[in-house]
């Protein structure tokens, strides 16, 4: 989608500091990391938010976690724990609107989120 800056990113109109690809799927790292590991994983394929998931996006959406959980196992954080989330929307903080996991890790987690 044109003028969506993760789509930029996923297409390499914009750099951004890879840690994994393949065909439907690219992990980078956050801009302003707000843990030690913070790794945002994306579709390349554009999907505003969670409420615009398709049931076709069902494995897709799969493939995020999966990749989420190997790129934890690569930067030793797996057995410590680390968080996913999704933010949806503005009141949770969406700021771009093409979905992504975060993946933060490497400190400890408080519960419940800000
Ligand atoms: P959201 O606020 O939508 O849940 O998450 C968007 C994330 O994208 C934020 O954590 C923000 O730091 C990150 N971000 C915003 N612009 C860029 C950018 O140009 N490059 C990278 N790598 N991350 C970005
Ligand atoms: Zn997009």
């Amino acid at each position: 989608m044109r003028d969506c800056l993760f789509c930029k990113i996923a297409t390499g109109k914009v750099h951004a500091k890879i840690i994994y690809e393949d065909e439907n799927v690219m992990a980078f790292e956050d801009i302003n990391p707000q843990a030690p590991v913070h790794t945002l994983v994306i579709p390349k394929k554009h999907i505003s938010t969670t409420l615009d998931i398709k049931e076709d996006d069902s494995a897709l959406i799969g493939s995020l976690f999966r990749i989420a959980g190997q790129v934890a196992r690569e930067k030793g954080i797996a057995e410590r724990g680390f968080r996913l989330v999704s933010n949806t929307n503005p009141e949770a903080g969406q700021t771009v609107y093409h979905i992504h996991l975060h993946l933060l890790g490497g400190r400890h987690m408080h519960w419940p989120p800000g």
